[in-house]
């Protein structure tokens, strides 16, 4: 109850303005979605129609399930809640006892609350729970075609807005020719194929980071998710999509010392984002040099690549003006920069 009354103080109009906002750095524009309220970034963009889509049903219960530490369920279970909804979250995370900014608002958002102690129990869960669920029930990373309308729009938005940037340059070469570079991560990948859907027929080239999982199991599914998603079945060119994940040589994994166990290990955690020193080191002197958090899981990662590999290698055109979209999450993440304050 409380909740849905300080949402009508916060967002008088019931949903915030969604502003296109651009940082320029030396060798890249930054687009910043990382300024969007609570660090929710792009998910704002992507709830949207969801709940659009369930006001015009009638809708008033979603279930969701997913990662408790995760941008995903802290932004969906914090925006559905104060949108109105009854939220039914069905969790998982390996260690019960962590307590984490998005591990709490995933508790405090939702009205009904299950955790479990891996990712197939809590699916296990879900899929039981939706046979009965009167409502919305959403699959993982909250893939459904409502997440499109918010997205759509965006896209054209930033269109017009990258065009306008480029002024000069713009008007001099024919409509035909890539004039600039648009890079994103792929989490599920639907900020990448929805934005390709939008920006295949344009003069903006988009290219994706993979940080999860390699091009060739994305590049199998993309068919199946254009489908759920409703968008139109056009083959992903192999070129544009990027592979740094978990083994970027230029990203130490301090495993000197360890045995082949360990580092195997450590590697694997590597691979999910977590507790790399230098990649946090690195998001540290970031900060400190731009005002600008990125997160060690998305944002941190791309952009090392950007200032390290892009400016070498020849991928589409060095000299074409690059575009990195920050989907935000950097709040999670706070505490690299701002330690911790001691009692006085
Ligand atoms: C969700 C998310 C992504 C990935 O978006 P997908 O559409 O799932 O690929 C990237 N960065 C941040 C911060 C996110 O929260």
């Amino acid at each position: 109850m409380e909740v849905e009354y300080h949402s009508k103080l916060m967002f008088p109009h019931g949903y915030p303005d969604l502003p296109i906002r651009m940082t320029k750095f030396a060798d890249f524009t930054m687009i910043r979605d990382d300024l969007l309220p609570f660090g929710f970034g792009t998910k704002w963009r992507k709830v949207f129609g969801i709940i659009c889509d369930a006001k015009k049903k009638g809708t008033k219960r979603i279930l969701l399930w997913g990662a408790i530490h995760g941008n995903y369920l802290a932004s969906f279970t914090s925006i559905l809640r104060i949108s109105g909804f009854f939220v039914e979250t069905i969790a998982y995370t390996k260690n019960p006892n962590l307590k984490t900014y998005n591990e709490r608002l995933v508790r405090n958002h939702s009205h009904r609350f299950q955790c479990y102690a891996n990712r197939s129990l809590a699916l296990e869960a879900f899929n039981v729970r939706s046979q009965s669920f009167d409502g919305i029930s959403l699959p993982e990373f909250g893939v459904h075609p409502g997440q499109i309308l918010g997205l759509s729009r965006f896209w054209e938005d930033l269109e017009e807005e990258i065009l306008l940037d480029l002024g000069e340059r713009n008007k001099t070469n024919s409509s035909q020719t890539t004039k600039a570079i648009l890079q994103m991560e792929i989490g599920s990948g639907v900020s990448y194929l929805s934005a390709y859907d939008h920006f295949h027929v344009s003069s903006i080239c988009v290219q994706a980071v993979m940080v999860g999982e390699s091009k060739t199991t994305w590049l199998d599914k993309t068919s199946e998710l254009q489908t759920k998603l409703g968008l139109k079945q056009i083959p992903i060119c192999e070129g544009n999509l990027i592979e740094i994940a978990g083994n970027d040589p230029s990203i130490p994994e301090t495993t000197y010392g360890l045995n082949e166990n360990s580092k195997r290990q450590r590697k694997q955690t590597i691979r999910f984002g977590k507790q790399n020193p230098f990649l946090e080191n690195w998001i540290v002197e970031y900060y400190q040099k731009n005002q600008v958090l990125l997160e060690p899981i998305y944002s941190a990662k791309s952009v090392h690549h950007i200032l390290t590999k892009e400016k070498r290698s020849n991928e589409v055109d060095p000299k074409l003006p690059l575009y990195y979209l920050h989907q935000g999450g950097q709040i999670q993440h706070l505490d690299l920069v701002h330690s911790r304050q001691k009692p006085s």
